[in-house]
Parts: C-alpha cells; structure tokens; sequence
C-alpha cells in the first residue's frame, strides 16, 4: 500500500464530496439544487474586500508574522473584550488558515497517541479526522432530539476514563443549530474542573442566532473555566469569508506557542492580504451580520415549517447557524424499484437521483436518522427543493 497508515485511517470531507458531486451534476445539465453547501450565499461585505485590495495595492504581500499580524491579533483581543467579555493578551491568541486549521494546529499541539477526546453527536464532520490526524482516540457520545442534541452532564461524566484529555463543544452547531444556554454551559464546566479535562469551544456560529438570544461561551463561565477552554473563531461564516481562509484561536499560551510551532513548520502566516481584510471585518460596521441574520431566519422558518409538514419527519427549530436537522427515519424500510432504502445515505442518494436534491446524510455527522439541510440558498430554490423532495418521497412504497 502506497498511502500512509494515517492518511488511511481517514476519509475526505463527506460534506465536500456531497457539493463536488453536485456540482458535477450541474455540468452536466442536470439541474440540481443544492442543500449540502456549508458556506453563506452572500458576498464578502464591501469595505472587507476593499480593504484587501489597498492592502495588495499598497504592497502587503510578503511573509507576516507566523502567528498573525499585531494589528489582526489586537482586533480578536478587542472582539473579545467587546462581545465576549473576555480577556487575552497577545501571545493567547493566535491566527491560522481558517477555523478548521485551527483545529487542526489545536490537536496536533495538545494530543499524545493514547489520549482520548470526547466528541458529541451528531458532531462537525472534521473533529473526528482531526483527533485521529494527531494519534488520539476520538470518544464520540451519542445525544438525543429530545434534549435538542445537547450533551448531559451525565453522559459526559461517563464518557471520562483517566485518559481523556479534550472535550470538543460547538454553539451553535454544525449540523443541529442547537445552541447551549449559560446554565448548561455551567453544569458542564463543573465536570470539566471536576475531572481537570480541556475543552475547546468552536464558536464559528456565534453572530448566527435567532430570536435575540444570548450567545454565551463556556470561557465566560469563570476564570478557572476558561483557564481550560481554547476558543475557537473565525471570519468565514460571520462574514461570509469562507475563501479567504482566516481563523483564530484563544487560550493557554504554551500550547497557542505549540500551535506557532507547527504553523512555521507547514503553512507559515495565514495569507498577508486577508488578515489586513479580517482587521477591517472585526473593527469595521457590523451591520451585514444582521441583514443576512433576517435572510437566514426567515429561510428558517419556512423550512422548518415545510420539513415538519413532510409525513414521518419531524425536525427542532434550529436556534442558530444555517443548518436544520430533521429525522427521516421514517422512510428506511421503503422501497424503490426493488432496493430498500436502509439508511441516511441511501435516502440520500435516493433524493439526488430521484428529486436532483443534494442533501448532507447524518451519518456523516454520528446520527444515521438524520438529514443535514443547509438554507444557505434563496427562498425560491428552497421551496422548489422542498417540492421535489415531497414528489419524490411520495413514490415511495
Ligand atoms: C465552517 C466551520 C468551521 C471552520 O470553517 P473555516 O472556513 O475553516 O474557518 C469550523 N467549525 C464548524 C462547526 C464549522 O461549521
């Protein structure tokens, strides 16, 4: 085998793969609507983009510092301070190659082969690959609908062996849109302190929250919480960044001074053009988080009132992100042309031949009764999508 062991013990993004072969539909003629995309459908705002373009044109185009520029790492410091309550210094902080290469550093700096790191399902498709990446043992712990997808104090504790090392919370998640309220984030950090475990918050989602909720992160719990906690940000959903590749993290120093390490030993500085665009995006105007807020909420509810209205599906109202997460299993058992559907994938594959809708199978996610739909797309394609998923589960007998 030419591959390595390690490249073996992973598969590529499911998520990826689901829009790559979407998008091949499409170019194929085949008119496809796609459910699967994790990104906003809107444009980077303008000041953003144009402030990378005086950047370029001013000649900021060479190697910066490994961690960040000065001037990014002030901006985070102040985000944190502004809407967190949250204080670092600078060598807390630092700046990679989007969130999920945050992660990435995350793991390789603080993991040891043997360590094991407890991850709730349904979960981020990469948190899994990427604890495996650094040698360790992900623990994935199964949570249910009826508590909207939220660990319990419970099944953490009995998840904990003595070589759990991590914990890896995200509010609001990706794929439920459930999002953690201050007293559960209490009741978790008591466990956390009690067993003396890490946690790493992936706050990617944070400005995406409906019904004027309150974010709240585990680190705002107390100062020996957050003592524990690496936050975990970044630019692309909050400002429709997503290929501009810029991502931070916060915590304990040494391991952010590990997590410098191994940047200047693979990717160096996260692009000099986009960190000048990420200080505009976080000191600049904040009101383009709003108006795509009202675009997403009003897709929600629709959705979401569509979804629950299909026979045998039932989805909760997602709290934040751009995702909704409706249980299918009703329709495993049923046939088509002689195949059983058997599972998430197998409907899956069932709706993007037979209804052309591209839709992310749980299972991709640890829960198999599940279907991952992204609004990230107009009203019109949701209920043109929508449509055709009804016309073809109706076929089924
Ligand atoms: C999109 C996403 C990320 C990372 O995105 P980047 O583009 O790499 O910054 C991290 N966590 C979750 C849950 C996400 O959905």
């Amino acid at each position: 085998m030419l591959v390595s062991q390690r490249i073996r013990a992973i598969k590529p993004s499911p998520t990826l793969a689901i829009n790559a072969k979407a998008v091949s539909m499409r170019q194929a003629g085949v008119d496809v609507i796609s459910f699967g995309v994790g990104e906003p459908d809107f444009d980077t705002p303008k000041h953003i983009r144009d402030e990378a373009v005086r950047a370029m044109e001013e000649g900021f185009t060479r190697y910066t510092a490994v961690s960040g520029i000065p001037e990014l790492k002030d901006a985070i410091i102040e985000k944190f301070r502004r809407d967190n309550n949250l204080s670092y210094e600078r060598d807390e902080v630092m700046v990679s190659c989007g969130g999920k290469h945050v992660l990435y550093n995350l793991a390789q700096a603080l993991l040891n082969p043997g360590d094991e790191v407890v991850i709730p399902a349904p979960y981020w498709v990469s948190y899994p690959p990427v604890v495996t990446l650094a040698g360790a043992d992900p623990v994935i712990v199964g949570t249910v609908e009826a508590d909207d997808f939220k660990l319990s104090t419970e099944s953490l504790e009995t998840a904990i062996t003595p070589r759990t090392k991590l914990l890896i919370l995200n509010s609001p998640s990706n794929p439920t849109g459930s999002v953690y309220t201050e007293s559960e984030l209490e009741a978790l950090a008591e466990v956390i302190l009690k067993y003396d475990i890490w946690v790493v918050s992936d706050e990617m989602y944070e400005k995406l929250i409906f019904d004027d909720r309150p974010f709240c992160s585990i680190a705002q719990v107390s100062e020996e919480v957050k003592s524990k906690t690496f936050v975990v940000n970044g630019l692309s959903k909050t400002y429709a960044m997503t290929g501009w590749r810029i991502g931070y993290a916060a915590g304990a120093r040494e391991i952010i001074a590990g997590m410098t390490k191994i940047q200047s030993q693979s990717t160096s500085n996260p692009n000099s053009i986009a960190q000048k665009a990420a200080v505009a995006a976080l000191n600049g105007p904040q009101d383009s988080i709003q108006a795509m807020l009202r675009a997403f909420d009003q897709r929600r509810i629709y959705l979401l009132q569509r979804l629950n209205a299909i026979t045998g599906v039932r989805c909760n109202l997602p709290g934040g992100a751009f995702y909704a997460f409706p249980n299918f299993s009703y329709y495993f058992n049923a046939k088509t042309e002689g195949t059983t559907i058997k599972n998430s994938t197998d409907l899956c594959e069932y709706l993007l031949t037979e209804a052309r809708v591209a839709l992310v199978p749980g299972i991709a996610f640890g829960d198999d009764n599940f279907v991952r739909f992204s609004y990230a797309t107009d009203l019109e394609t949701i209920k043109e999508g929508l449509d055709r998923i009804e016309g073809a589960l109706g076929k089924l007998v």
